[in-house]
């Protein structure tokens, strides 16, 4: 061997070496292998083959991975040299390379640099399968799916600001799939889930991921710009279940966070959070089987945390005030009575009952300002009749929440016989129900008020389903129609609203309720109102819900102008 060729084989294999023990960078692959090639071109090999077998018996059997490094399609070839490695977690690696029959043999020192050069490449291929191979135990599942290790990393790996940007996350489960296992057996299970698997991996492409969370749970990281046709996948996907071309049809529920522009992923479990909770609310499917997240959903969570934390001291310093709405006579204008509504003075701010109102019958904790308002409420038309103004008769609102409890109506007597004031100047504005139970306890509540001579309400009639059945069952006093039945201006006089809204005012009528007609905006309603033979209406167009100040200057006027 000549001294050129030998400096140029040193040259060659200390690049392998530097580039095979590089143990943190990625090693340059490609440069491997034509430095590989170069070597074996430069000792007249045709062709080289490596093996790799997780197990002796797998190397027993010939079961395992080839990779075919080096070959110049010659056909009449002989082996030359083989190299077996084994590591200490007993995987095998064996490179072989051949010559061709009629090549001039390797010299001796020849053999001693080919056999080098293959120890070294199979050292670095042994060391790398084995690192592909814990990976997959790793990061992927029994089946073969990505796992939420995978997932995280991921995650982990992306958490430059930016690095987010236009990509979409998604958590989703597979509906019924339960009933898929039944009629398909297990192994059909597998194949849709398989199938589906591989599905949304090829749609979503490069640079996205979809893993497993266990079971039919997944979670999955695309670009918003593939989120339409994902999520109509998930919506309603045909799958193959069996290998003789039977179908099924899956649909997900889905939980999806649009991730922002400049999103930072500070910890993967922000992201995880956001589509939980949008998931969770998609698993009601109250809301559709698709729901986004929205910063609102976290923000409800805090506020209710906050408000149930503010409530103990916003009743003890009164910071519930009441706000009267009036009622209208339009035929003569009249201030015939008010809604008390309510509204919560905190820091210098006014909130609004649709910012806390909801949050506090999630704990019931709403009964404890209903009797705080009628307390308020009391003491005011005491002051009123005490000065002889003419108030009316006030309607104070009465969560359901109530209903289960026994004692509501002495409550509610003892607060007002508290007060001296006679029992029909209050009115109790209650809504209908949803279930059997709470329906008798209102039937029951409603009975028990009219005894002690007050008025019931039945509230945004209209609203719910139940309606008919309860305005025949339970005896109240007063029909409040919600302003979604109200005919608008320049509706036609047969369009279903209309109708329905007659025949609700006739059916009152016939029954002996008086009717209220609440959200009244505009002259043209009050035309209409006057038609069907509503005489009663409260509404934005006569006042908005007054401070007290305000209201008791209404009450000193006693009745609005009306065209
Ligand atoms: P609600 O009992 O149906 O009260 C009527 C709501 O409609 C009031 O909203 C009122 O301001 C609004 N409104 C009145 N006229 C018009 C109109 O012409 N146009 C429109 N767009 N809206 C009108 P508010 O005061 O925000 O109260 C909202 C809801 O909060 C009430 O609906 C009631 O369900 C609840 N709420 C208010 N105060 C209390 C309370 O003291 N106890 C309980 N349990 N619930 C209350
Ligand atoms: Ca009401
Ligand atoms: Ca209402």
């Amino acid at each position: 061997m000549d001294k050129d060729r030998d400096y140029c084989f040193l040259k060659l294999y200390e690049q392998l070496a530097s580039l095979t023990q590089t143990v943190n960078q990625k090693p340059e692959i490609r440069q491997i292998e034509k430095i590989l090639n170069e070597i074996s071109s430069m000792f007249r090999l045709a062709k080289g083959v490596t093996h790799f077998y997780k197990n002796p018996g797998d190397e027993q059997r010939g079961v395992g991975e080839t990779m075919i490094s080096y070959d110049i399609g010659a056909e009449n070839i002989k082996p030359v040299h083989t190299v077996r490695f084994v590591t200490k977690l007993l995987a095998i690696t064996t490179m072989t390379v051949y010559m061709t029959e009629d090549e001039e043999q390797l010299t001796e020192e020849e053999l001693f640099k080919v056999d080098l050069t293959m120890r070294t490449a199979l050292a670095f291929i042994s060391r790398n399968r084995l690192q592909v191979m814990a990976e997959e135990l790793a990061f992927f599942d029994d089946m073969g799916f990505r796992n939420i290790r995978s997932f995280f990393r991921f995650l982990a790996w992306n958490s430059k600001p930016g690095d987010f940007n236009g990509m979409a996350a998604i958590q989703y489960n597979l509906r019924h799939f339960a009933l898929v296992n039944e009629g398909y057996g297990r192994s059909g299970g597998d194949m849709v889930l398989k199938n589906h698997y591989k599905y949304i991996e090829n749609l979503i492409g490069k640079g996205c991921m979809v893993s497993r969370l266990g079971g039919d749970t997944f979670v999955c990281v695309c670009r918003q710009t593939d989120l339409p046709e994902l999520l109509e996948y998930l919506d309603d996907a045909v799958v193959l279940a069996n290998p003789n071309g039977k179908t099924v049809n899956i649909s997900a529920s889905a939980g999806v966070f649009k991730i922002p522009d400049g999103y930072t992923v500070g910890n993967p479990n922000d992201i995880m959070g956001k589509i939980i909770q949008a998931y969770q609310i998609a698993q009601a499917g109250e809301n559709g089987h698709i729901v986004f997240y929205s910063d609102m959903m976290l923000t409800m969570k805090e506020r209710a945390k906050k408000i149930g934390k503010m409530l103990p001291d916003a009743l003890k310093n009164n910071e519930f005030h009441v706000f009267y709405q009036p009622k209208v006579n339009i035929n003569t204008g009249e201030i015939c009575g008010a809604e008390a509504l309510c509204r919560w003075f905190h820091d210098g701010q006014i909130m609004s009952p649709m910012e806390f109102i909801p949050i506090l019958e999630r704990t019931s904790e709403i009964c404890k300002v209903d009797f705080h308002m009628l307390d308020q409420v009391c003491s005011h038309l005491r002051k009123w009749l005490d000065a002889g103004k003419k108030a009316g008769r006030i309607s104070v609102n009465f969560s359901r929440r109530h209903m289960a409890n026994p004692y509501l109506v002495d409550q509610i007597i003892e607060i007002i016989d508290r007060h001296s004031v006679p029992h029909e100047y209050i009115e109790i504005e209650l809504t209908e129900t949803t279930t059997d139970v709470e329906f008798r306890d209102l039937k029951r509540v409603v009975e028990d008020l009219q005894e002690h001579g007050l008025c019931t309400t039945v509230d945004d009639f209209g609203m719910g389903y139940s309606s008919l059945n309860l305005i025949r069952v339970v005896p109240w006093n007063v029909l409040k129609v919600d302003r979604v039945f109200v005919p608008l201006d320049d509706e036609a006089t047969d369009s279903a609203r209309c109708i329905m809204f007659k025949h609700v005012i006739a059916m009152a009528k016939e029954l002996g309720l008086e009717c209220i007609i609440e959200g009244v905006e505009t002259n043209a309603q009050v035309k209409i109102l006057r038609d069907f033979g509503c005489d009663k209406v409260q509404g934005y167009l006569f006042d908005k819900p007054l401070p007290i100040e305000d209201f008791e200057q209404r009450l000193d006027m006693q009745r609005y102008d009306i065209d």
